[in-house]
This record gives C-alpha cells, structure tokens and sequence, in this order.
C-alpha cells in the first residue's frame, strides 16, 4: 500500500510522521472520511467544505487548494487500486516543539491521505438483518480526570488567553464554578484565609502539583477545603494562584482583567510556592 504524506506518496511502514507533531502530542488535527463507490468519489464537495470549515475553525491553513487535494486524493486511490472503499485525510498544524500555543509563525500543515478498500456499503450483509445498538451517557469529553493528548480545547483556551495578554484560562462549568486551568488546577485563599480547590471528580486532572500543594499546607498549618468556587468569588478571593508541575505554585493577579485584592503576589501563595520544595519528593534520576 502507498500513502501520501506531505507531498510524498510512500510505501506504508515508511509513511511517518514526526513526534512532534501537534497532531499525535496535542490532537490538534482535523480529518475527513470519504466513501469511494465504483471508482467515484461519494459527496466529496460536501466532505471538502467540511474539511475547509474544520480548518477554518482551527486557523490552520489549507495545505493546499481544493483542486490540489482532489488531484492527491485521485492519485493514492489510483496507486493502491481501490475501486470500493474509503479515502481518509488528515490535516493537522504541524509539526513544532510541544505546547500548547500554536507556533508563530505557522509552521507548514501536515497533510495525510490514505486509500484502502472495504466492502462497499451497498452490499454490506448485515444491512439484511439489522445491525444492535447500546446506549450510553454522553462522555464526550467529560473525562478531564484522564491525563489524555485530547489537547485541542486546551489549546484554543491557552491560544485565546494568549491573545487577550493572559497565561492561563480557567475553564467555567455550567453552574458557573471554575474547573480547572487548560494545564493547571486552580485555586483561591478566601477572605478567612482558607485555599479552596476544586474537590477530585471527573471535571479536573488530579494534578501531582494539587496534592503536593495540599500537604505543603497542612505542613503549614493551613486549612485547605476541597470545595468548588465560582468566578465571582474568585474575583473577590484575598488571593489566587494555579498549581502544575511546571508551574509548581504560582500567584494569579489579574482574572479576566480585574485585579485580585492589591493585584500583587499574595502571602500564602508566596508562602506555599517557597515550602512546596521541602514538601515534594525528590528522587535521583535514573
Ligand atoms: N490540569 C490540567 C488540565 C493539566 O494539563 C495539568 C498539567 N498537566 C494540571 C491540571 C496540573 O497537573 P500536575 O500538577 O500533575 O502537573
């Protein structure tokens, strides 16, 4: 079999894309799957216009033009000989060192194009009989507790908060109760001095940094209280801060604009951010 990839049609075991693209580490890609019926394309101009919306959605450049695509497209159908089956594409930003921000300037698409032949759907037996169903609760994607690579809403959260000066978004849920950071958990010390963080559910990561921060303050003495916040007290907190393990503890002065109490770096967050060290596990590497 021959796949096309970036402007390459290649044998499988050499079709290969980089690790760092932002595809593979940070799911941010977009694709299409079109049926080929008797040598012919199945509603490709509805598919493409999806595909341009897609990438338009995602400020990622088309890789090439639509005329251009159809003319790949044609080519790894024609090289791998299938005359029933699918063509599937995928487009994602790139290939750049990992995070979340896009890269600026862009880098080059990645644009991936592979043909195989399947039963064609009007033939398809099981279409005599029926086929079975289950049914479950609505997940996508509501497994945040999961350290997954499913990074593209993080991206677009961090890409914005970018945009508007920030380094952080913190993610609002439905009843108006702060999540979580796209990579970080978040917190405030209210005006009783007590840290309050979001309690562990299927909403947030339960961040290494979050724990450690909890035993550096009860190594302290203070009170911590997992328990959710909402933006206005947040805004009316005495201090705020955000933990990840790149991050350790670090102090959030402003939110959406408005200052946090004086606006400067609080006591306890200063205080958290120099004990956490002592508190953390260091161990040799290797
Ligand atoms: N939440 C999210 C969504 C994250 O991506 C991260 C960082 N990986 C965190 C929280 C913080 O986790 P940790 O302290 O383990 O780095």
């Amino acid at each position: 079999r021959i796949i096309y990839v970036n402007g390459r049609y290649l044998p499988y075991h050499d079709a290969k894309v980089h690790v760092e693209d932002r595809g593979f580490q940070l799911a941010d890609a977009v694709y299409e799957v079109i049926e080929v019926s008797d040598n012919s394309l199945v509603d490709a101009t509805r598919h493409l216009t999806r595909l341009w919306r897609s990438l338009s959605e995602l400020s990622i450049s088309p890789p090439m033009s639509e005329p251009a695509l159809c003319h790949v497209m044609g080519q790894t159908i024609r090289r791998n000989r299938v005359r029933n089956g699918l063509v599937y594409l995928q487009v994602s930003r790139g290939e750049s060192p990992r995070d979340f921000l896009f890269p600026d300037p862009p880098v080059p698409p990645t644009l991936v194009c592979l043909a195989r032949a399947t039963i064609p759907a009007q033939v398809d037996q099981r279409a005599e009989t029926g086929i079975h169903i289950i049914t479950m609760p609505e997940t996508r994607w509501k497994r945040c507790d999961i350290k997954t690579v499913m990074l593209l809403p993080a991206c677009l959260a961090k890409q914005q908060a970018h945009a508007q000066s920030a380094s952080e978004a913190w993610f609002v849920d439905a009843e108006g109760l702060i999540t979580e950071g796209a990579s970080s958990n978040a917190w405030i010390v209210d005006r009783s001095g007590r840290l309050l963080t979001r309690p562990l559910d299927n909403t947030i990561l339960p961040g290494i940094t979050r724990r450690t921060v909890m035993d550096t303050a009860a190594s302290l003495g203070l009170v911590v209280e997992e328990s959710p916040f909402t933006v206005a007290e947040a805004l009316d907190a005495a201090e705020a801060f955000i933990t990840s393990a790149t991050n350790t503890v670090m102090p959030v002065i402003m939110i959406d604009g408005q200052r946090i109490s004086s606006g400067t770096p609080g006591p306890l967050c200063r205080q958290l951010r120099r004990s956490f060290a002592r508190v953390a596990e260091h161990s040799p590497v290797g």
